[in-house]
């Protein structure tokens, strides 16, 4: 006999009309959840004949993990690097309209800064959980100082450190690494493989970027536990025959076994070509990871604003250093940035969902435990929150899935 799911138990929810990433495959099933959490249909609706207590036709939308945004530097006018007061204040209010662009989780980024500032706000950015009032915080990325100045793009000179007495130099600029996920660094400085060992060792993701570093360098790197690269293509040694330097990682054949060399992309139409980014997809799908790389002036209009201690001129679409033509970050949000993707490697589509949908997944279970353990994978707790990425499943939190569709126009409900 068919029951109500609340006979015998809290009531289910089911998503009707829908689409939903299973493996490789984008497949038209009903989605059930109880309690918060997403279960299996075949034991609710065959096992125990279940029927929903409430049921939501979803039109044909995709129902998806929400995205993840690696490196954000501020929205609306409020600015990660430079406000040291109400830091709390200002977390909240770009967390808030994230969501509206379906992240669900970000990590607020801090440009290469002074010791003060960094000491300042820091002990303020902690990590936390969504909900429906914002995306959850992942942690910190913490981008420079330790990066080669010939390749600072918009970071301030002054600001570039190195460490040449080790870990000792990074702790003391920063003050505080509780709550860093991820430090973008150059692998040719002096002490480099000591120190991304060091913070491999703790749980942060280190990421190479704002770098001259070859290819050699770069293996170095990631056999000391470096796992991620910042904005491919922007900020480093461009490809080479000879020398493919950081972008040869997405080929080399010297990364140690079970380890994902993962990439920073910025898709925003202006700091990646088309052709880089499939050509970025094509040779290495599985390292994909589409970050914005906003400016706080992401959701203002066009005039002065700020990214850390420099000024930053928003004209034609482009975020600027005022005065020149150099880049420094992007206006898009992350779904104009997934749109784009697609419209530029529109053959890739369904690869590309898992490769989009895996990493935040991770974000969306980042945090809960009792799902991990549910989907029996490994105590997050022991994974950084890349290797947490490849982990997951389709199976996450409630609050951490979109319903939108991708392949058509996008909209995010
Ligand atoms: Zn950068």
């Amino acid at each position: 006999m068919v029951q109500k799911g609340t006979r015998d138990c809290s009531p289910y929810l089911q998503f009707q009309n829908c689409r939903i990433i299973a493996g490789n495959d984008l497949i038209r099933e009903d989605l059930w959840c109880q309690d918060g959490k997403i279960v299996n249909p075949e034991k609710v609706f065959f096992d125990k004949k279940v029927v929903a207590d409430e049921k939501i036709d979803c039109k044909g939308a995709i129902i998806s993990a929400g995205f993840i945004e690696a490196q954000i530097n501020g929205a609306q006018g409020i600015d990660f690097s430079l406000q040291t007061e109400n830091v709390e204040l200002g977390l909240k209010k770009v967390s808030k309209k994230l969501l509206e662009h379906g992240v669900t989780s970000f990590c607020p980024t801090i440009v290469s800064s002074t010791p003060d500032k960094y000491h300042q706000i820091l002990p303020h950015m902690k990590k936390s959980e969504g909900s429906k009032e914002g995306s959850g915080i992942l942690g910190v990325h913490l981008e420079g100082p330790f990066i080669n100045e010939e390749k600072k793009g918009a970071h301030l000179n002054q600001c570039i450190r190195t460490f040449h007495n080790g870990l000792q130099d990074v702790l003391n600029v920063y003050g505080h690494l509780d709550d860093a996920a991820i430090i973008t660094l150059a692998p040719e400085l002096d002490n480099s493989s000591q120190v991304i060992k060091e913070l491999s060792q703790r749980g942060i993701t280190v990421s190479l970027g704002h770098s001259m570093a070859n290819l050699v360098q770069g293996e170095i790197a990631v056999q000391h536990g470096a796992s991620f690269i910042t904005h491919l293509f922007n900020a480093m040694m461009p490809f080479h025959h000879r020398d493919p330097h950081l972008v040869g990682l997405l080929t080399s054949e010297k990364i140690p076994d079970n380890h994902t060399i993962y990439y920073g992309l910025i898709s925003d139409g202006i700091h990646t070509h088309p052709a880089a980014l499939r050509i970025a997809h094509r040779v290495h799908p599985k390292g994909l990871v589409i970050v914005t790389d906003a400016v706080p002036a992401m959701g203002l209009p066009p005039g002065l604003h700020t990214i850390g201690p420099q000024k930053v001129e928003i004209k034609h679409n482009r975020a600027v250093l005022a005065g020149t033509e150099t880049l420094c970050g992007s206006i898009a949000s992350m779904d104009k940035c997934v749109r784009h993707f697609f419209n530029s490697t529109n053959e890739v589509v369904l690869t590309l969902m898992c490769q989009w949908t895996i990493p935040h997944m991770g974000g969306g279970v980042f945090w809960d435990p009792s799902i991990w353990h549910a989907m029996d994978r490994t105590e997050p707790s022991q994974m950084t929150l890349l290797e947490q990425c490849e982990y997951a499943g389709y199976l996450g939190a409630v609050e951490d899935l979109g319903v939108g569709d991708v392949i058509g126009p996008f909209d995010i409900q």
